[in-house]
């Protein structure tokens, strides 16, 4: 075990010297990370050229929007605001309706999937759920359940969209609708299965799911060579431990570079019991994934109190530099696999 560890850590420092390149540029191309002494802003200690403010706006704007359950009106005007945001950012956006069968009857869902073409027909997909939890008892607005996913990945779209860091794979930003569950615990209710009645399915991830069977009707299942699944990653007090259920070889790039620019004390060495998420459909499809989530210390999940003053810019900051930096890690040890 310690010669491995040794290995690892030898690359790793390689890799960190390519990354230093990859993120400042060579000496004389500083027009990256301007740092303003006027204004003490997360811009400050920004990494990469995600901008944790702007993240925090799109947060803003949806919470604005009010409680998000899938198929309510809030829910098809944050939706319209996602796809103008990806738009404005030049990516091509489209949207899959379908309709789910819940414990609550027929609903009205639609996936929103934006490409950024690469010059590899690799497929890396980021992703975040959209919808809000249907509470019956109180209102709840999800600022950190999934505003702050749904606001990191939208601005880690506009930053790739960019094109300046040098990329090969083609990415997809998706926002699964209906990944929270109608009845109020997880695994309280199914639904029936027509192809197989002794199997029920599950009353949550219904976005997730369909996507998955997207991907193996339309043959591209294989193309998908890595997901990276956000959720709940902005509360404040910011601490993310590694998902029981996930890719050891994504989440070891992740936590690494997390360390290695910075965000050490957030990206922490523990075992985060989660459980089943949006990555989960894929991880059974054969595709590898790793699932960015605070569960288990972040103590207004699935309450009234989640709400705006819960999320801070810095958080969103450290979560969108760490994704991005790790990136070109993440496409060179997709490359060599494939070798
Ligand atoms: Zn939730």
């Amino acid at each position: 075990m310690k010669s491995r560890t040794r290995l690892l850590k030898l690359t790793s420092h390689s890799l960190a010297f390519l990354l230093l390149l990859v993120l400042f540029g060579c000496p004389g191309n500083g027009n990256k990370t301007e740092v303003n002494s006027a204004t003490p802003e997360p811009a400050k200690t920004r990494k990469t050229d995600f901008d944790g403010d702007k993240a925090f706006e799109y947060v803003r704007k949806q919470v604005e929007f009010g409680v998000r359950p899938p198929g309510s009106p809030e829910l098809e005007k944050t939706r319209a605001y996602i796809i103008d945001q990806l738009r404005s950012f030049g990516l091509n956006v489209t949207t899959d309706e379908f309709q789910a069968t819940t414990p609550m009857g027929q609903k009205k869902m639609a996936n929103i999937v934006a490409e950024l073409p690469g010059s590899s027909n690799d497929i890396v997909i980021i992703c975040s759920h959209y919808d809000t939890k249907y509470v019956k008892d109180f209102k709840f607005v999800g600022a950190n359940d999934a505003g702050s996913s749904t606001g990191a990945v939208m601005e880690i779209a506009r930053v790739l969209a960019m094109k300046k860091l040098s990329l090969k794979m083609t990415y997809r930003f998706v926002f699964f609708d209906g990944e929270e569950a109608f009845c109020f615990d997880w695994d309280q209710c199914h639904n029936p299965n027509p192809a197989d009645p002794s199997k029920p399915l599950p009353d949550n991830t219904y976005g997730s799911r369909h996507y998955v069977s997207q991907l193996v009707a339309k043959n591209e299942l294989s193309r998908v060579k890595a997901l990276i699944l956000l959720d709940m990653i902005g509360y404040k007090e910011l601490k993310l431990g590694r998902a029981d259920l996930g890719s050891a070889w994504l989440q070891d790039i992740i936590w690494q570079t997390g360390k290695e620019i910075g965000y050490g004390s957030q990206f922490i060495n523990a075992t985060e019991g989660v459980g089943d998420d949006d990555h989960s459909p894929f991880l059974k499809a054969g595709v590898d994934a790793v699932d960015l989530i605070q569960l288990s210390s972040y103590q207004y999940w699935h309450t009234k109190d989640d709400t705006l003053d819960k999320v801070s810019a810095k958080s969103l900051q450290i979560v969108g530099d760490t994704v991005i930096a790790s990136l070109p890690r993440i496409e060179e040890r997709i490359r060599s696999r494939a070798r």
